[in-house]
């Protein structure tokens, strides 16, 4: 197969973590008989000092016109003091709105060698954790109405309405059980209906899908249990779905659970199959042009881009059995680095990575 990519290195890290990212989708390729032609496009900081604006216009539909975006990172402190608009975060957000990215899908695994770094009692542990969160990404209360005013009292007041329509928790429950099916078969669905409105409707409505699928176990669960319940019995979960707000919250407290940063990939999706996919971390500008970084989130993101955009999983899970190796060799960047293990560079680990292929 051929397959266009649309390459955001952005700053900082960025450029060497997508590097090596790309050395290893090339052994995939070799190994498997499939071509990724790569499309390098501006995003964030180093487009703000090539065009001026943060997403500029041919980006988009370049983008638009691939079969997949994978992104390094975007930002640092050259370019913080700019206004919000002109800020390489809205270039973020601006691709997510362009491509109508609505689900962001994050895994969180506790890989067995690395398994110190899990802040977690060993007893916790012991069954395992391996759980994707589907959260919606274009609605709620990051979306909502909102209002800042000072009443005739001077008192001032702000809100931010929670707001879905059937809809869009519809289609964000549709991601979360046809993953399910292809993993744990089961689903848990995040709401607060003991309390919102909103929560309601989506309780409704994921009872609905639901019925469509059979064969997957779900369950309603209410946040703050869900919240009680990944540090208490993380092994109960597979897919987790829920809104905006709270999937930001939880996700994070997944990711931490996992240990570092360093290693978790993302993958944000729309009604098609584009997608883009990208680690959690940010562009690390403190060892930004050192090849210091850790390329393992950016490398398990093409595994997901694999496994979600091209409907390759035995090339997706070729990689993530390549760094289960790699990590069981007892190769580690700076970042995850312990006593007893080999540390190596960015370049490095890629090299690594790709030879187990
Ligand atoms: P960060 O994730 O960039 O870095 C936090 C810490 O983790 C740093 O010490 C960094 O060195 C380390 N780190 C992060 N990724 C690493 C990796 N792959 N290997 C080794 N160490 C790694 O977060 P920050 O410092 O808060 O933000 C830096 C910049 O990144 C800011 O401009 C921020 O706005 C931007 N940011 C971008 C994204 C994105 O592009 N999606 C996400 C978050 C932050």
């Amino acid at each position: 197969m051929n397959k266009k990519i649309a390459v955001i290195k952005g700053d900082g890290i960025g450029p060497e973590i997508v590097n090596e990212a790309e050395k290893v989708l090339n052994k995939v390729g070799e190994k498997y008989g499939h071509t990724f032609e790569y499309t390098d496009v501006l995003m964030g900081g180093c487009a703000i000092d090539a065009t001026g604006v943060p997403l500029p216009q041919e980006t988009i539909d370049i983008c638009l016109a691939s079969d997949s975006v994978l992104l390094g990172a975007v930002g640092g402190p050259k370019w913080d003091t700019l206004p919000g608009n002109l800020r390489p975060e809205a270039g973020l957000l601006g691709i997510r709105g362009a491509m109508k990215l609505f689900a962001n899908i994050r895994p969180a695994k506790l890989i067995p060698a690395l398994a110190g770094a899990c802040p977690l009692k060993d007893e916790i542990t012991k069954n395992g954790l391996d759980l994707v969160i589907v959260r919606e990404l274009i609605g709620g209360a990051y979306f909502g109405e909102r209002d800042t005013h000072v009443d005739e009292n001077g008192v001032k007041h702000a809100s931010d309405s929670m707001a879905y329509a059937d809809y869009e928790v519809e289609r964000i429950c549709r991601v979360a059980f046809d993953m399910a099916r292809k993993r744990g078969k089961k689903v848990h669905s995040v709401d607060k209906a003991n309390v919102l409105d909103s929560s309601r409707l989506w309780r409704e409505v994921a009872h609905k899908v639901a019925e469509e699928y059979p064969d997957v176990e779900f369950q309603d669960i209410l946040v703050d249990n869900t919240a009680m319940q990944l540090v208490h019995n993380p092994a109960q979960f597979d897919v987790m779905v829920t809104e905006n707000l709270f999937g930001d919250i939880l996700s994070d407290e997944a990711s931490m659970i996992t240990g570092s940063l360093g290693m978790i990939p993302s993958a944000s999706l729309g009604e098609g199959s584009l997608g883009l996919y990208e680690p959690i971390h940010g562009s690390a500008p403190d060892i930004a042009g050192q090849n210091k970084a850790n390329p393992l989130a950016t490398i398990l993101s093409v595994a997901m881009m694999l496994r979600y955009s091209f409907d390759m999983s035995k090339e997706a899970d070729s990689i993530e059995d390549a760094v289960d190796k790699v990590l069981a060799d007892g190769y580690r960047t700076g970042d995850i680095m312990s006593e007893g293990m080999k540390c190596v560079s960015c370049s490095e680990m890629g090299d690594l990575v790709a030879d187990r292929i």
